[in-house]
């Protein structure tokens, strides 16, 4: 099955009692045994759910996994990966990268005796020098967040495999319409389905894929034992965003160029972001590891202008002035004041987040409309 057929009907079945063509929003905590342990495969919906099981079969078939887990949000799922680890255990992250990941890793992990090595992987070579007897997990984002660097993950798996690492990759920009890091070699994908698998603002979620059963094992006792699921309603919600997600991303994809080579055009923008341009510094190992360069595009202003952020921000009218990224309507974001306040300035100025970054979540509206709004703001 090719993957816009497996966003649709990907380990799906109708549903057993009436042949429901989605499954029924299970909205039960509990279920009937016949005798003690007689049970038909649900016995508690913290252990499993069958709405939530549709979602997680889902979410394996599109990420060419063998296993999927819901989560109650992106950062519950990230924690549960951290649960495989022990004090002691060393972890290698992508420096850049999402500022609830940052913030979870140092202000609740570090705290349990992980210690973290934040890097640049733009070349999977630095990854190296970094690892020791007790490194146990390798973190990537790409591409990251907010400032679109691509990391190779063909090459960071081929060093993972060699010292016997689990690479966990959060997959959220790109999403499986762009590339799928289990079959580059990844052990775990991440995502916070709150963003483009959902793609509708509505629902907060994340998910786990792996592609081995024992990992799978691991996982899913930790899912049960510390039980961030999230409930029936979110998961029928999230499979029902999946079934549009390769024609929403496609249109993500047309729009988010339009807007990137717009502003790269415009004088007064300095930097633009956005990993399809020829002389973004990965741009061959994005071509190569991803089918098109998705619909979120960063950009500072002429001079790092921070004023001058801020009055085009505030100009915008079809981009809305918001947190997260990934639905429908485009979003516009100030990286350093939002998503990214939890790193500290002068951590953050070191990978790029100056004070004019902001981060465009382009839409799926009319391009026409998006670029008129955008040249009416910065004007
Ligand atoms: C939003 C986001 C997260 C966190 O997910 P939540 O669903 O908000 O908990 C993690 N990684 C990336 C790249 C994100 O954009």
């Amino acid at each position: 099955m090719k993957f816009n057929t497996k966003t649709i009907h990907g380990n799906q079945e109708h549903d057993k009692a009436y042949g429901a063509v989605m499954p029924p929003i299970y909205q039960t905590t509990t279920y009937a045994q016949s005798t003690p342990g007689g049970h038909k495969g649900y016995e508690y919906s913290r252990s499993a759910n069958p709405t939530r099981t549709a979602l997680e079969n889902s979410f394996a078939s599109i990420e060419n996994g063998t296993h999927g887990l819901a989560f109650g949000s992106g950062l519950a799922a990230i924690d549960a990966v951290m649960k495989l680890l022990k004090p002691g255990d060393e972890v290698i992250s992508t420096n850049d990268l999402y500022g609830g990941t940052y913030r979870l890793f140092t202000k609740i992990f570090e705290g349990f005796g992980i210690k973290f090595h934040f890097v640049g992987m733009e070349n999977a070579s630095k990854i190296e020098s970094y690892i020791n007897k007790n490194t146990k997990l390798i973190w990537v984002e790409t591409p990251t967040n907010p400032m679109m660097n691509i990391i190779d993950l063909k090459a960071t798996a081929a060093v993972s495999k060699k010292h016997n690492i689990l690479l966990a990759v959060d997959n959220t920009f790109a999403t499986p319409y762009l590339q799928q890091p289990l079959d580059l070699g990844a052990d775990i994908v991440m995502h916070s389905a709150t963003k483009y698998l959902g793609g509708h603002s509505d629902v907060v979620m994340g998910a786990l894929i792996v592609k081995d059963k024992a990992l799978a094992d691991r996982l899913y006792f930790i899912q049960n034992a510390s039980g961030a699921v999230c409930g029936p309603q979110d998961s029928f919600l999230v499979l029902r965003g999946i079934k549009t997600l390769h024609i929403r991303m496609q249109r993500h994809c047309e729009n988010g160029k339009a807007v990137a080579i717009y502003l790269k055009k415009h004088p007064k923008i300095e930097n633009v972001y956005w990993p399809g341009f020829e002389d973004h510094p990965n741009y061959d190992i994005a071509r190569a590891q991803m089918k098109d360069f998705g619909g979120m595009v960063s950009f500072t202003t002429r001079g790092n202008d921070y004023k001058e952020a801020v009055r085009i921000i505030e100009n915008l009218k079809i981009f809305t002035l918001a947190e997260s990224l990934g639905g429908v309507e485009s979003l516009a974001g100030h990286p350093a004041s939002m998503t990214h306040a939890s790193i500290p300035k002068v951590e953050r100025e070191k990978i790029g987040v100056v004070d004019s970054l902001i981060r465009l979540s382009v839409g799926i509206e009319d391009e026409e409309d998006l670029i008129a709004d955008l040249k009416q703001a910065i004007g």
